[in-house]
């Protein structure tokens, strides 16, 4: 007569049970297992097949897990993460839409910011705003827990003042796991899971999502910071190029001021010494523009230099440049092609100019101009830019002694000429 303990030593499913260990061990868990009739040793195979889909089960998402974090380092952009999600997850965890949403920086709404579904026609969409205070959301941050509401439109019936629950109902969605996403044990945001299926979500998903949840809390903030690190280098340029127009701007007129109109000089004077090409400048200075102050106020004045460097300014085209050197005393530096025509340019100028009173307040100001113009074959003969504006300045002279409004020239010549 055997032992009750010989008899199990003998039984072929103790050598089928250990097999099946030794596969675990080895990372296989899908396998064949006679359990036989429901005795002990029946009990002991059942259980053995639990603990063998409990770990494949459990292995596949560590697995998935893995995949997320591998995505959430090498995914640059939060957007990117969230849609490697969506297109990686439906194994693990049933949905048909994620949705992702950011608590205010104040913790009183949260915003939809990011939202996919496998059907079009999402009405919940980015930017949907919604109070914290008395929605369910607030319970979500308060435990800190997942939630499962597996049957929406019921869940609609109780909460009918909930709008986001309306557009989701709408769409076509019935089941929700909504999770929160915390950074430093804070809430931050929130991670929508949701099904067209009633009755989705089991608590085991709850775990799952709460590690998924883990990994994109820390992206998040990453995110975040990355595009606050945008946000900022944006909002520095813009003000940079604010500064620099302020820097370069005349207040008054609008036009390029004496660092503005000097700098263009610099940069014309350079390509025309390199191109050993024709330069010219025209400098032009309001005629009795004390008298016009005296006469009519300093507010008369200023009107006067704007209205006159605005039909200065429309009449030039876009690759000449005009500046207000200071007073009432303008510079024009022409470019490469239109410098063998300064002096007519600057006689069409003094035309626009003397043309038409200014207007102001009822009354008409006439206004002339003179002007100088310098034009250089080769500039790099001329010495320098200051030899240049000194030459110019003769020239304007010229005009003024020669009854003003009109424009008098000098040319410097090449060497060979
Ligand atoms: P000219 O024909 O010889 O150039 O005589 P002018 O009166 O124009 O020259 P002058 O240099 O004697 O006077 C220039 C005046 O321009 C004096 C100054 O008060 C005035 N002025 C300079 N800047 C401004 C400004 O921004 N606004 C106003 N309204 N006047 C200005
Ligand atoms: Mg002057
Ligand atoms: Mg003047």
């Amino acid at each position: 007569m055997k032992s009750a303990r010989q008899a199990i030593a003998e039984d072929p499913r103790i050598d089928a049970y250990c097999d099946a260990v030794r596969a675990m061990r080895e990372g296989r868990f899908v396998f064949d297992l006679d359990t036989g009739v429901g005795d002990a040793l029946g009990v002991l195979g059942e259980e053995l097949k639990a603990l063998a889909d409990h770990l494949d089960w459990h292995l596949s998402h560590a697995g998935k897990l893995h995949e997320i974090t591998e995505n959430v380092v090498g995914g640059l952009l939060l957007d990117d993460v969230l849609n490697r999600i969506f297109e990686s997850f439906q194994t693990v965890i049933p949905y048909n839409r994620i949705g992702f949403a950011l608590l205010s920086e104040d913790g009183r709404s949260a915003r939809a910011c990011w939202a996919r579904a496998d059907f079009e026609h999402t009405r919940l969409g980015n930017g949907f705003s919604a109070p914290i205070e008395g929605s369910s959301l607030g319970d979500i941050i308060r435990t800190g827990h997942p939630r499962i509401i597996n049957d929406l439109e019921r869940y609609l019936d109780s909460h009918p003042l909930s709008h986001s629950t309306r557009l989701i109902v709408a769409e076509g969605i019935r089941s929700s796991l909504t999770c929160p996403l915390l950074s430093d044990g804070k809430a931050i945001g929130f991670l929508f899971f949701s099904s067209v299926e009633r009755n989705a979500y089991e608590a085991v998903h709850q775990g799952i999502f709460l590690r998924i949840a883990a990994q994109l809390s820390a992206l998040i903030e990453k995110g975040r910071l990355c595009s606050q690190i945008v946000e900022l280098n944006h909002r520095l340029t813009i003000e940079q190029q604010e500064l620099q127009q302020l820097a370069t701007r005349d207040a008054l007129t609008g036009v390029l001021n004496r660092r503005g109109i000097l700098e263009q000089l610099d940069a014309q004077y350079a390509r025309a010494c390199r191109n050993k090409g024709p330069m010219a400048l025209i400098l032009i200075d309001v005629d009795h523009f004390k008298a016009v102050n005296d006469r009519h106020g300093h507010a008369v004045g200023d009107a006067v230099l704007k209205e006159m460097a605005r039909r200065i300014h429309r009449d030039l085209r876009p690759y000449n440049h005009l500046g207000r050197l200071g007073g009432e005393e303008f510079l024009v530096v022409l470019s490469d092609e239109d410098s063998a025509h300064g002096t007519a340019i600057a006689e069409r100028l003094r035309r626009l100019v003397a043309a038409s009173a200014v207007p102001f307040e009822g009354a008409q100001i006439p206004v002339t101009i003179s002007a100088g113009v310098v034009q250089a074959i080769d500039p790099g003969v001329a010495g320098s830019i200051e030899m240049l504006i000194a030459v110019a300045d003769k020239a304007l002279y010229e005009a003024k002694n020669a009854g003003r409004n009109r424009v008098s020239q000098r040319i410097i010549m090449a060497p060979s000429d």
